[in-house]
């Protein structure tokens, strides 16, 4: 009997554990909630989103939209929920995070190839196994993964990570706000909270000041750019954040027919539109500054904050040292990684992984050859970013462009050529197709 025994019950982990039990894999499915929680998880379910309610761009001239696409082809189950459970974005795809959540525990359980197994994992398990235990992997297992590696230098790294604030739509003062999306693109989804310039400044100079929780280990310069704090961001220059999440380009206030001097965006976290997150705001300020500077926000004065910013260490691995294009432990091949701890950067990127890490995986086990993914698609880029050895100070890496192989020829504009590349991916992808889906024996649907 074909067994696989899968750790964390995340983005990647799901994705791993459906498409493994698709292919006729038994899996054993380790997860320590409910019994035991991260600091940034609170719910039981599985597969739940600790920050924004977003899976980012959905265009296919943009690279998290190429991914996107390749695994809705391929029937991935997160994209499946996630397009079930959508919330108006723009052009973005956001979930309503419970009922997302919701649908991919329900999914997983109902699987009759899936055994799910409550409780920490402290030891790695014998025989084949999926280690997608995430940034905030348990301090039990990740001291045996050291141990694993063997204490080498530069094994496990960490760096900070940090979530937005919510707050409830009826506390948003809607005669200071106004809902549009920028350029008028799509539907007017975001709600634009405008400052003037005097009360841009004052925000500021409270923002660059504020007292900020303390985080062992934590400075400026040990943050990823793609989740950077908005107090650290503001500190770079007092015009810094206009250019950034407070842009006021094609967001013009009805009020006055004029883009603002600055505007502060909420999207939508659910899907009744009760709960709107402060895009951008990601934050480590103690939690009575959170109140008492985003108050200064003209329609933010009277916010009620559902949840406050918090900043996390994240542990990912030395993949280029550590794993095969597979996400396989090269000392090891028993053992894969998935997920964001192998460096990919993001739950899209971390979707991905889980997926071709259980489709390789079940190959391997059935004794087929590999698919090997090619560069030029969005999936098998990462795979190959991560396990490139000539990479040398490994940082986390959301999906882009530039880890896809150039066209070849010239294609004016850098949307038209982006566009192209994904053209040229989504063909490779077809031709795939039929083989990939063709190994699945379980037909389980949502
Ligand atoms: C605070 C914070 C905010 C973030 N915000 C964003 C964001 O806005 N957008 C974005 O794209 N990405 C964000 N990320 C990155 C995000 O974590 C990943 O994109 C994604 O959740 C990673 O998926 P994963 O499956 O690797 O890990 P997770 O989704 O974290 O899943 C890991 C699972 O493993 C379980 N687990 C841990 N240790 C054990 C153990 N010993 N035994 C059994 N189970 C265990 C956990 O309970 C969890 O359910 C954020 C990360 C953090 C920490």
């Amino acid at each position: 009997m074909k067994h696989v025994t899968v750790i964390g019950a995340g983005l990647a982990g799901s994705e791993a554990a459906w498409q493994l039990a698709q292919r006729g894999v038994q899996v054993t499915l380790r997860e320590m909630k409910p019994e035991k929680k991260t600091p940034a998880h609170v719910t039981e379910y599985f597969a739940e989103l600790c920050c924004s309610n977003s899976l980012r761009a959905n265009g296919l001239e943009n690279a998290v939209g190429l991914l996107k696409e390749e695994l809705r082809r391929l029937d991935s189950l997160i994209i499946r929920c996630a397009d079930a459970t959508a919330v108006p974005a723009g052009g973005a795809l956001a979930v309503d995070r419970h009922g997302f959540a919701r649908m991919v525990t329900e999914a997983i359980n109902r699987h009759p190839n899936i055994t799910v197994v409550p409780g920490e994992v402290t030891e790695i398990p014998d025989g084949e196994v999926v280690i997608a235990s995430g940034p905030l992997t348990s301090d039990a297992l990740a001291d045996k993964l050291v141990k694993l590696f063997g204490q080498e230098e530069n094994t496990t790294l960490n760096f900070f990570d940090a979530a937005a604030p919510l707050v409830t739509f009826e506390s948003v003062d809607m005669d200071s706000a106004y809902f549009a999306s920028r350029y008028d693109k799509g539907t007017p989804d975001y709600i634009n909270c405008p400052l003037s310039e005097e009360e841009y400044k004052a925000f500021w100079t409270e923002l660059i000041s504020a007292q900020e929780a303390e985080v062992h280990g934590f400075d400026d310069g040990g943050v990823f750019e793609g989740c950077m704090p908005v107090e650290v961001m503001a500190r770079r220059g007092e015009d810094t954040l206009r250019f950034g999440p407070l842009k006021p380009r094609g967001l013009p206030d009805p009020k006055t027919g004029k883009e603002p001097y600055a505007v502060v965006q909420l999207r939508k976290d659910n899907a009744d539109g009760s709960i709107y997150n402060l895009v951008g705001f990601q934050t480590h300020l103690k939690w009575p500054e959170q109140k008492r500077v985003f108050t200064m926000i003209p329609a933010l004065k009277n916010a009620q904050f559902l949840r406050y910013g918090v900043m996390h260490r994240n542990t990912y691995l030395d993949s280029p040292r550590l794993l095969d294009r597979y996400y396989r432990l090269k000392s090891d091949p028993r053992i894969s990684f998935a997920g964001q701890m192998t460096g990919v950067e993001g739950y899209v990127e971390s979707c991905a992984s889980g997926f071709l890490v259980g489709i390789e995986t079940a190959r391997r086990l059935a004794g087929q050859q590999p698919l090997n993914f090619p560069q030029e698609t969005a999936i098998g880029a990462l795979g190959l970013y991560v396990s490139n050895s000539s990479v040398g100070v490994f940082q986390p890496m959301n999906i882009n462009f530039g880890i896809i192989p150039p066209l070849g020829y010239k294609v004016k504009g850098k949307r038209n050529k982006n566009a192209e590349l994904s053209r040229r991916s989504l063909e490779i992808i077809e031709e795939m197709k039929e083989n990939i889906l063709s190994d699945c024996v379980e037909k389980e649907s949502l």
